[in-house]
């Protein structure tokens, strides 16, 4: 952060803003005197209330050269993070993909889905217990323990990691009893900072999907909530969760023929300004089966590490999201996924001379 001192602000007018920083923030200063007086800051200035110096006598501008999400941002991390779910990498030049129903409705239909996703050819398998809908008269979900088990059934008969949807911070060491893999934080609870904060503690690998009224920067400081290990003093802790996966899903938008509205420059511009791996998801987004197929491929080649889609074993019977579903077809749509992304491995996320993401 730098801060600009106004023409004939006095050396007592600089000091209280170096006080400020100093002991308010525990940063230090480096100042430049010239026609007019610069204040450069290092350290964690994201932590600094840029109203909290604009107001103090003397100050003309503050400059944040820091994002807000610095934990999140390419900035300071130039290579693509790789995010590791058991054996299956996530980010950098991998192509990963996340697939199942989107909830368990009962044994028969989530195993059966289960085998078809494996079958497929995914790579981590979705396992949703808990179902976050807009009606409490839509499907739910089955009762937690009951949830867990079969969610458990799956994983052994598959082989395959599982992500499950954690929406209540009182089911987190139950999930973790019953070996999911990953922990998805879903749209709706995307800024929920309290369930944030319980998972940077942990190390388990997060799906962090984007809340569909954010925008980028909203997303990325609530990725950075995981990862930083920040205090409520504003101090680093040193702790703080690494492993996150961030997941584009679309916003909302005026078209009512598709469910939200998925911006293809999001994905670049996203994996441009984050190291973190960008997954996408062509079913939430669009909300048609007919679509879905298509658009995975778009996201794919738009950059995305990967994609999570539903699949069902019988869509026309599904209680949640049958619509999106899509059958048998999964499997042609990840080969055919996985052929795009190996003709585009030396392209990186800009035209023209491009950062050095394509060559990691
Ligand atoms: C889901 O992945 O099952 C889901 C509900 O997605 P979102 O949180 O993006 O709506
Ligand atoms: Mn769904």
């Amino acid at each position: 952060m730098i801060i600009h001192m106004a023409e004939g602000a006095t050396p007592d007018q600089t000091q209280r803003v170096i006080d400020r920083v100093v002991h308010d923030y525990g940063l230090r200063c480096e100042t430049i005197v010239s026609d007019t007086t610069v204040i450069g800051v290092t350290g964690i200035a994201a932590v600094i209330d840029e109203g909290r110096i604009l107001e103090l006598p003397g100050v003309d501008r503050v400059i944040r050269i820091t994002e807000k999400y610095k934990d999140a941002s390419r900035t300071w991390h130039h290579e693509d993070s790789v995010v590791q779910v058991g054996p299956v990498p996530v980010g950098g030049q991998h192509l990963t993909v996340f697939g199942g129903p989107c909830a368990i409705e009962s044994e028969s239909q989530a195993l059966d889905s289960a085998r078809l996703a494996r079958a497929a050819g995914v790579d981590v398998l979705r396992a949703f217990v808990d179902k976050s809908r807009t009606s409490p008269y839509d499907y739910r979900g089955l009762a937690l323990d009951r949830g867990l088990e079969i969610a458990a059934a799956m994983k052994a008969e598959t082989g395959l990691p599982i992500v499950s949807e954690l929406i209540d911070l009182r089911h987190l060491d139950a999930f973790l009893r019953a070996g999911v893999d990953v922990i998805q934080v879903g749209a709706r609870s995307a800024q929920y900072s309290p369930l944030l904060e319980e998972l940077s503690r942990i190390e388990v690998p997060i799906v962090l999907k984007h809340g569909f009224g954010n925008d980028m920067t909203e997303w990325l400081c609530a990725a950075a909530y995981i990862m930083s290990g920040i205090d409520r003093e504003g101090r680093a802790t040193g702790r703080g969760n690494r492993n996150v996966i961030l997941c584009y899903r679309g916003i909302k938008s005026f078209e009512s023929e598709t469910r939200f509205a998925a911006d293809v420059a999001m994905i670049p511009l996203v994996r441009h300004r984050s190291h973190l791996p960008l997954l996408a998801d062509p079913s939430h987004s669009s909300g048609d089966r007919k679509l879905v197929e298509r658009v995975a491929y778009g996201l794919v080649a738009a950059g995305a590490s990967g994609f999570e889609f539903d699949i069902h074993s019988n869509p026309a019977e599904a209680l949640c999201d049958g619509k999106q579903a899509v059958g048998p077809e999964a499997g042609r749509i990840v080969e055919n996924a996985r052929r795009i992304h190996a003709m585009l491995a030396g392209v990186g996320y800009e035209t023209g001379a491009s950062l050095a993401a394509a060559a990691t």
